[in-house]
């Protein structure tokens, strides 16, 4: 799974409507790559944070602008090569 699979699959994970085998391919890519497990648990506590003020669905620009920011994050590291295995 690519980062940007991942992060499309993000939000669903969270809500907890995925199928079990992208649940488990998802946390397989979170086992190894550091940048998505920052967004994956960031977006969890921001999730419960709207959760908390009686929000429970991100806002899209929202959504948008940490998948863009983390995208940003994934060519860095590809440029200075794999950091992890
Ligand atoms: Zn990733």
């Amino acid at each position: 799974m690519k980062c940007s699979e991942f992060l499309h699959e993000l939000t669903n994970y969270l809500d907890g409507v995925l199928d079990e085998k992208t649940k488990v391919e998802l946390e397989n890519h979170l086992s190894w790559c550091h940048n998505c497990y920052v967004v994956c648990d960031t977006t969890k506590k921001t999730i419960e944070i709207y959760r908390d003020s009686q929000l429970y669905e991100l806002p899209e620009d929202l959504r948008g602008r940490l998948r863009s920011a983390i995208m940003a994050k994934c060519q860095q590291q590809k440029k200075r090569g794999p950091q992890s295995v």
